[in-house]
């Protein structure tokens, strides 16, 4: 795999900032509940600090992608449309509000990937999905990076005009953690609300008869959501099934996933918890597993190898279990309870009235320093 050049500050535009100089780029963020979605910080990155807020809780997700870095927005607007909106009716309200910027990106999110060939539309301009990079050219064409065959290769993509370009968010490559870096001089931050009225076909005299509409809101399946979307993750390291075998490993990792659902939460692993076969790959966290954005974050029996930490994101608060409390993760953790892993589970699953599987009991071997 290609990597994008070091210091490109990827997807920078040429100018940033709300100093009156020009602005060649604008980031486009459908939150949800005042959550943003994975791929926030990578636009902010790609459009340089200049961002429109829009979906539900808008104003408290402007807020928040303000800072603290490495969100790094320096000028953002906001309108709270509420998650009802009809893409293609939203998509005619913002043309007029992006028109002006050669590069619009959007998070390749499930709404920036429902919006943005839409904005390409209406804008009549071309469309790069998933790209790692984008910035706009002197000359007003762009230049992006896009992953292509399940991110295992960069493709360069030069485009002579303006282009929308959907971004993914970090997965543990360096190249798109360099979207963060976005500069922005500290306390230049302004947030302001945006006056969008929603377009519903009539004044731009196009119908939208093939225009989305939204029948319902499901929640996602905390057993088996996408990991980077969770908001609390509960995750499994070695020290939580030590002493067992494979099969009670699995069960206790089966249970800490019943417990994370009961708090609202997703489970997570260590890679040594998934190549012992105790979860799926796609539990995995780490520099060759998933890259996470988490509110909250708890680790039983997890030691905190750089490989592991390269993906838990920067939890808004931290918690670790473990019987050595200078374990890095401990170290690093906002609250550190030095105790046995499996032990504290099982009596959590006890509270929260979730069957405890046979084998599982707490086991004095695994106390044992
Ligand atoms: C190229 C490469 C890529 C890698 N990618 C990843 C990756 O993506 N994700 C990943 O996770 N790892 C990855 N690894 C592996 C990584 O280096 C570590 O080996 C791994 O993260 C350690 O997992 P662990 O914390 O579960 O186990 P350990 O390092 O063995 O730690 C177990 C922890 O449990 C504690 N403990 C023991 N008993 C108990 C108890 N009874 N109660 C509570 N605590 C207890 C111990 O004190 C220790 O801190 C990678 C390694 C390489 C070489």
């Amino acid at each position: 795999m290609t990597s994008a050049p070091e210091g490109t500050g990827a997807a920078r535009s040429e100018t940033s900032g709300d100093s009156g100089a020009e602005q060649h780029a604008v980031g486009v963020i459908v939150a949800r509940q005042g959550r943003l979605p994975v791929g926030a910080d990578e636009t902010v990155g790609a459009a340089g600090g200049s961002v429109v807020v829009i979906g539900s809780g808008a104003e408290a997700a402007a807020e928040k992608i303000c800072g603290p870095a490495p969100r790094n927005a320096i000028r953002v607007r906001w309108a709270d449309t509420g998650l009802a909106f009809r893409p293609g009716c939203l998509a005619e309200s913002l043309a007029p509000v992006v028109e002006p910027f050669p590069l619009v990106v959007l998070p390749a999110s499930p709404d920036g990937r429902d919006l943005a060939p839409r904005l390409a539309a209406v804008l009549e301009r071309p469309l790069v999905a998933r790209a790692v990079l984008a910035r706009s050219r002197a000359g007003g064409g762009v230049h992006a990076l896009a992953t292509r065959l399940d991110d295992r290769i960069l493709v360069p993509i030069d485009i002579a005009g303006p282009a929308v370009v959907t971004i993914v968010g970090a997965t543990g490559s360096r190249a798109i953690r360099g979207t963060r870096q976005a500069s922005s001089p500290a306390g230049t931050t302004k947030v302001s609300p945006l006056d969008l009225e929603l377009d519903t076909g009539s004044s731009s005299g196009r119908t939208h008869v093939h225009d989305a509409e939204l029948v319902g809101l499901l929640e996602p399946d905390l057993h088996t959501m996408d990991l980077a979307d969770a908001s609390r993750v509960f995750s499994g390291g070695a020290g939580l099934a030590r002493g067992l075998d494979d099969v009670q490993a699995t069960r206790i990792f089966d249970l800490l996933g019943e417990v994370a659902a009961a708090l609202g939460g997703s489970a997570g692993a260590t890679r040594v918890a998934t190549d012992a076969g105790w979860t799926d790959y796609q539990r995995q966290i780490g520099t060759t597993g998933v890259t996470l954005d988490p509110e909250l974050y708890v680790a039983f029996g997890v030691s905190g190898a750089s490989q592991h930490v390269g993906g838990i994101g920067s939890p808004d608060h931290l918690v670790s279990v473990n019987i050595d409390p200078s374990a890095p993760m401990t170290a690093m953790a906002d609250l550190g309870i030095v105790t046995d892993a499996r032990r504290l589970l099982v009596a959590l699953a006890g509270r929260l009235g979730i069957d405890v599987p046979p084998g599982v009991e707490d086991d004095q071997e695994s106390t044992r320093g």
